[in-house]
């Protein structure tokens, strides 16, 4: 599969409108996916000089934020966007990376292919997923096969209104490590559609390989 661009809708626009209020919330654990992943990656300093670039309120709710508590969807958009706009220039796909750093700490630890946990399982539990990360939106997930050794899903995700940008990139990254983690091989993830657009609807094209052992069947 050609890897897809971003669609310009989940791209970070430094001149987007400011997000609208009330879509939803985020469990904590994805707010402190992101503080760890600038920790680990950049530092104490850089971490610190982050969060100082927030407002009082929002540095409040930065401040050890609970793995399973629920911040407003707009913290986490802010936040993405400071992060970009710190790290951007430097690490083009940060985005991505902080959704696959949220995949390894969620799903790392307890996850182990080994243990008979395979991609369709996962990918199937979708729709459990969103309620474990998100009060807003409807998930679901259809799966086809191409080859014997590749598949592919497509996950869609219903949203009214739409997210603000540029939330569903970080998504790309998150699909893609957590299928890895599942034990998917050559994995490529793209969004062949994004509610900003006007659709309703964020999708998630997925596709894998399998091992000849067959994890994942
Ligand atoms: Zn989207």
């Amino acid at each position: 599969m050609p890897t897809t661009p971003l669609p310009s809708c989940c791209r970070f626009d430094e001149n987007a409108n400011e997000e609208p209020s009330g879509i939803g919330h985020v469990r904590g654990g994805m707010i402190l996916a992101r503080l760890l992943y600038v920790r680990a990656w950049h530092g104490d300093v850089a971490l610190r000089e982050l969060v100082r670039r927030f407002s009082p309120s929002d540095q409040a709710m930065l401040d050890n934020p609970g793995v399973s508590g629920l911040y407003p969807l707009t913290l986490l958009v802010r936040l993405d966007r400071a992060i970009v706009r710190m790290f951007g220039a430097e690490v083009p796909d940060v985005l991505e990376r902080l959704g696959a750093f949220s995949a390894d700490l969620s799903l790392g630890s307890t996850l182990d292919p080994s243990l008979g946990k395979d991609v369709p399982s996962w990918l199937g539990a979708t729709r459990n997923l969103n309620l474990r990360f998100q009060d807003f939106g409807e998930a679901d997930s259809t799966f086809g096969n191409l080859q014997s050794h590749t598949h592919e899903a497509v996950v869609t995700l219903k949203y009214s209104p739409a997210p603000p940008s540029p939330y569903c990139a970080s998504g790309i990254g998150y699909f893609r490590q957590a299928v890895r983690l599942c034990g998917g091989e050559n994995v490529e993830v793209a969004i062949t559609s994004c509610a900003q657009t006007g659709t309703g609807e964020c999708r998630f094209l997925v596709r894998w390989n399998t091992s000849e052992e067959g994890h994942g069947g």
